[in-house]
This record gives C-alpha cells, structure tokens and sequence, in this order.
C-alpha cells in the first residue's frame, strides 16, 4: 500500500516522477504541527535571528574564520557581490508593476518561469507571518502569498565539504538565486503584479516552514529541507506577491519518518550537534539542532556542512569526511573533541559584555574596579549601536565591501 507522490521533473520539459511513499513512512503531509501553539509562540515569542540573538558568537565565528586566508576572501568577495543583489532585492517592494494584470491565475506560468530561471523547485503558499523575524516586521511591504523557490547546489564541490570549494560554490549559490529571484520578481510584475523579492541571506524569517507549506520538501533530522530531487542539496529564497495565484499543499514524502530510521547525518555529524530523537518545538515536531556544539565545528572548519554532503551509509563514499588539521574520518570513524573546543560566547553581545564583567568581578572577589566599569560600558556602548540587520553588519565589515 502506500501513497503515490507525482512532482515535476528534475528540469523544465522532462517527465513527471512518481515517488512511493510506503505505508510505514507515512505521517503527515508537510510537518506534525498544532497551530494554536505556533500562534501562541508567535506572538509572545516571535521569532529572531541570530544575527541578532547570538551575536556575540557570530563575531567570534567570523574572527576565527577570518584567520584562515582563503576563507577570509570568500567571505569578503561573497559580501561585495551579494551586497547589490540585496540592495536591489530590497527595492522591488515599492517598484509597481509594469504591465496591466488580465484577472487570470498566473500559479503555472510563475513556476514555468522560476524552472526556466533554474530553480529547481518551486511551489505557492500564503506568507506566514509567524514566521517573520521580529527586527523584519514593518522594515518592508510584504504582499499576500510566498512563492518559495530552491536552486540546487553544484554536486561535485559538495561533495568535497568541508572545503574552500564547497565554501566557494556554497556563496556562489546564493548569488545566483539571488540574481535569478530579481528575475523572477520582474516576470511577476510584467504580468500586472507586485513582487518582493527577499535577497538571498537577507529573508524576513527562516524559509523552511514556508517551503514545507508550498510542498516543495520536507524538513529532515539534519536541520535542511530535503527535496525530492536534491535532499539538502540546495539553497532557499523566495518572493512576496499580491498576484492571482492558487496555494500548493504540503506534501508527506515520507521523510519525517525516514529520517528517524536513517539518521546518516546525525551519525556522522562531528560536533554531535544533531538530535537523535524529535521533541516538540514552538508548536512544531522535529529533530532540534544543538546549536552550542554546530557553531564551533562551523566556524573551525571551513564552514562545516557535513550533514550536507553525508549520502547514505557503509561506504566510503557515502560517509568519509576530512577536517583540516584533524585528519580522515571514515565509516564508523569519529573527531573527539574536549570541553575547551564548544567555549564560545554566548547571547546578544549586550549579554555577553555583562557575563565577562560578572566574571571579572567574581575572580576578583567582588572588587569592581575603573578599568572593568570601563570596559563594560564601552562594551556595551558598541552593542547598542552595532548593525542589526545584514547590510549593516557588512557595513561594519567595512574593509570587505
Ligand atoms: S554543520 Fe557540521 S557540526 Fe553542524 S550539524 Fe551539520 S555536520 Fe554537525
């Protein structure tokens, strides 16, 4: 028994695929949820980036990947070509559109449009606010429905992470999405219709409940959508629009079951960063992400990513990895890691300047002096007025742009 899952082909023009799902794998189309708990989050906790939240680590992130030179100018080179495709993305909200609308739904020949552009999945949903980031509220106009978009990430370097390549083709990615999106947004506002396009690392929440939505994948125990045709292997944007568009469904492809009989990632993952099991999170069911024990292999080794590449098990192939400096990991072979390896800072950096100043005052014994006063507020001073959103943060990175 089971069910039948029909998607579009890989590529504009080929055939359709038929997925079977089997009974065993089945659970629910897109993700187990209860509503009533996602809008109780949502307004008493909205959501927030880490850019914000986790600041402090994220400087330390970036200071210790920025000691490794080639990562170093990725970064900067990303940063100074993405920086106008963010730019331009954040004025297609108030450009009007070019053309006179003819009433007719317009769903097919905006996904036509996305395959050719080389999106390789696309799907329609309505944008759920709940999941838009706190600092994103009222920065832009977003219009009615989302049209969530994936563009797949080049096999060959992805499969040599963690590398400077993979790290290349990883930003790479994004550009091109991004680009392709202002393309796409333009079509929409050709057929009598507004398009906010959200730039590619500069959307207004996190995407992936908004693709699980629009059917275009599933969220798997590694923290990624998994699509039909690319698993985790593609990057997420998408656009806002006022246009005449019909709503896809969420799809069960069978994945909020099979990762918990697969697990390949969490196996292989070497910060142990990945959860095993699924607890139920802000109204939703899934595999958590251990963010304190991802970052710090993220930030050391090239961008990480492991979770990414790791295809299957048993084989080299499916599962080796090197880290730098560490050396090779094959089958059933794991990093060992001590305790000193996870420090990092924690919290906003308001908060992380407080922590280091009790600590000072705790080593000595409760004596404050002038020079830590000093430094607290001179900390503090720098975290009210750093960037909170991600052109500003580059813009402080003044020497990458
Ligand atoms: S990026 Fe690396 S450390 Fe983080 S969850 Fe994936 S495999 Fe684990």
């Amino acid at each position: 028994m089971g069910t039948r899952v029909v998607r579009p082909g890989r590529n504009l023009g080929e055939a359709e695929v038929t997925i079977p799902v089997p009974e065993e794998l089945e659970t629910v189309p897109g993700i187990p949820m209860t509503q009533r708990e996602v809008d109780w989050y949502a307004r008493e906790y909205p959501l927030e980036t880490i850019n914000i939240t986790e600041r402090a680590s994220r400087d330390w992130a970036n200071s210790l990947r920025d000691q490794h030179v080639e990562m170093r100018e990725i970064r900067k080179e990303h940063e100074k070509l993405n920086r106008p495709l963010i730019m331009a993305s954040r004025m297609t909200a108030e450009l009007e559109p070019t053309a006179e609308p003819t009433g007719e739904d317009i769903s097919e020949l905006i996904k036509t449009k996305a395959r050719e552009l080389g999106f390789v999945e696309v799907g329609i949903t309505s944008f759920d606010h709940r999941y838009t980031f706190q600092s994103k509220k009222g920065s832009t106009t977003y219009y009615p429905h989302f049209v969530a978009l994936a563009y797949e990430q080049d096999f060959e370097p992805t499969q040599t992470i963690p590398s400077v390549d993979a790290e290349i083709v990883h930003s790479s990615t994004y550009r091109t999405e991004g680009a392709a999106a202002l393309e796409l947004g333009n079509y929409v506002r050709s057929l009598g219709y507004h398009a906010q396009v959200m730039g590619s690392g500069d959307s207004a929440g996190p995407y992936i409940p908004l693709h699980v939505a629009a059917g275009t994948g599933q969220l798997g125990a590694c923290g990624y959508l998994l699509t039909p045709h690319v698993g985790s292997r593609c990057r997420l944007v998408g656009l806002t629009t006022d246009a005449n568009v019909t709503y896809d469904e969420p799809v069960d492809y069978g994945i909020h079951a099979f990762c918990q009989v697969c697990q390949v990632c969490v196996n292989r993952c070497p910060g142990r960063a990945l959860m095993r099991d699924k607890i139920w999170w802000r109204g939703i069911e899934k595999n958590k992400l251990y963010f304190k024990r991802c970052r710090p292999v993220m930030a050391r080794y090239l961008g990480c990513g492991i979770c990414m590449k790791v295809l299957g098990k048993g084989t080299h192939d499916l599962e080796g990895y090197s880290l730098e400096g560490k050396g090779y990991f094959g089958p059933g072979e794991m990093p060992v890691f001590d305790a000193a390896f996870f420090a990092m800072p924690h919290g906003a950096s308001d908060e992380y300047a407080f922590d280091q100043f009790k600590e000072q005052a705790k080593a000595a014994g409760g004596d404050v002096s002038d020079e830590m006063l000093q430094q607290l507020k001179d900390d503090i001073v720098r975290s009210l007025f750093q960037a909170t959103d991600n052109v500003g943060m580059m813009d402080e990175d003044a020497d990458y742009i």
